[in-house]
């Protein structure tokens, strides 16, 4: 087992496990799914990290003591995981959550998703995939306390890194007869297409942003909602008794399968709209239109690509609310989201007071929101609290 000794100072920890670019020498890393111990400049040891590139950093600090392997860490840690969200494997509306939330519950890299019986892991580096026999293994020793059937009886394994020939998504074992499989969430029905490119049709971290929508916000609202994906936000606004839901987004696919998210839900497919399009040119055909919304929500992607321009959500936040607000209607309601890693909370925030002052507006916070409790992280990693949520009452 190999030492590396940290040539500056650092604030690696249990509570900040990720090990950055520039605390490593580029010939040092390694992405072969090695344990190493670490040790600081002084020679202090810090503990044990696997290290493996993945998109920030070079591996995970996963103990502060010296350990030589990591397969017999995995049934503790997953056994630790499953008990923290033993509410909710208890409750009864909700059937999809996060089980394993990589540096959060103690091995950086690594997720896994529960949707209704069925496991989804996602692995960020090559050097994790390493151990995907002795994950699966893990997981398939533990049972469901009543029932004493295996608590995961099937799984998908999404890959998401640089990978040669393996697939980017495939069925690791207990393939379903048919997809899409239909989950709970508060109550709501939503499908999920588990083995299809890197995500499922749903995001789980906004659990607690759909509730709020369905049980809080939208009665008798019309709600607009951007890069809209397969609807969720709609679905829960409709089933929360919203006036209208209106959903957009570029991708072509989006439209039937946010029309088999309302049919699920038995809500009438005439007050919906779906629209495949550009959310700027949305904006702009609502404004010649003269519409207007008393809820809008606008969840970008971090990055994207169309025909005619980049959209980054530092760059290009602050125009998306400017278009919202254009077609708010009085004391209407913004969601503004962002998953945005690099993009930290209070400069989020600040963007959204400048921008609103900017445009003469007067505004209340109405309501913040993070990850929730099945997405844990250390206390000192800043990247990995990535989800920011606001609402926003603004009065023009
Ligand atoms: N809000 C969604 C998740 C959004 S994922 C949810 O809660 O489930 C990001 C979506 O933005 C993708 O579906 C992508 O197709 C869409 N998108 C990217 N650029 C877009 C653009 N310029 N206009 C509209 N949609 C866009």
């Amino acid at each position: 087992m190999r030492t590396i000794q940290l040539t500056k100072r650092h604030q690696i920890s249990l509570d900040n496990p990720l090990i950055t670019e520039n605390s490593l020498k580029k010939e040092e890393a390694s992405d072969n799914g090695e344990l190493v111990l670490l040790k600081d400049n002084r020679g202090k040891l810090i503990g044990t990290a696997l290290l493996g590139q993945q998109q920030k950093g070079f591996g995970w600090l996963i103990s502060d003591e010296a350990i030589s392997d990591l397969q017999s860490l995995l049934p503790n840690l997953f056994a630790r995981a499953l008990k923290r969200r033993k509410d909710l494997f208890n409750q009864k509306d909700t059937t999809a959550f996060r089980l394993f939330n990589g540096e959060g519950d103690g091995l950086g890299g690594v997720t896994l998703d529960y949707y209704d019986g069925y496991g989804v892991i996602s692995l960020y580096s090559k050097s994790i995939a390493t151990y995907l026999n002795d994950i699966v293994h893990t997981l398939k020793e533990f049972t469901d306390v009543e029932t004493g059937h295996p608590l995961i009886k099937g799984m998908v394994v999404k890959r998401r890194y640089q990978r040669e020939k393996e697939a980017e998504s495939e069925w690791v074992f207990g393939t379903p007869t048919s997809e899409p499989i239909i989950i709970l969430e508060n109550g709501v029905n939503y499908a999920v297409y588990l083995d299809d490119g890197w995500m499922t049709g749903i995001f789980l971290d906004q659990r607690e942003v759909r509730k709020a929508l369905k049980e809080q916000y939208s009665t008798k609202k019309d709600v607009l909602n951007v890069f809209s994906y397969t609807g969720a936000f709609s679905v829960a606004a409709a089933v929360g008794g919203a006036n209208s839901t209106t959903s957009v987004d570029l991708a072509n696919r989006t439209r039937a399968l946010t029309e088999e998210q309302f049919d699920l839900n038995k809500i009438p497919i005439t007050g919906q709209k779906v629209y495949v399009m550009d959310t700027f040119d949305y904006f702009k055909y609502a404004s010649r239109h003269q519409l207007s919304y008393d809820l809008i929500i606008c969840d970008p992607p971090s990055f994207a690509r169309n025909k005619k321009k980049v959209f980054t959500v530092k760059k290009n936040y602050a125009d998306l609310i400017a278009d919202s607000v254009k077609i708010l209607a009085p004391s209407g309601l913004l969601v503004l989201s962002t998953n945005a890693a690099n993009f930290k909370a209070s400069d989020f925030d600040r963007m959204i007071t400048e921008t609103l002052e900017q445009l003469g507006c007067s505004f209340q916070w109405v309501a913040k929101y993070g990850l929730p409790s099945d997405f844990p992280y250390p206390k000192a990693s800043r990247l990995s609290q990535y989800l920011k949520v606001r609402m926003i009452k603004v009065d023009r």
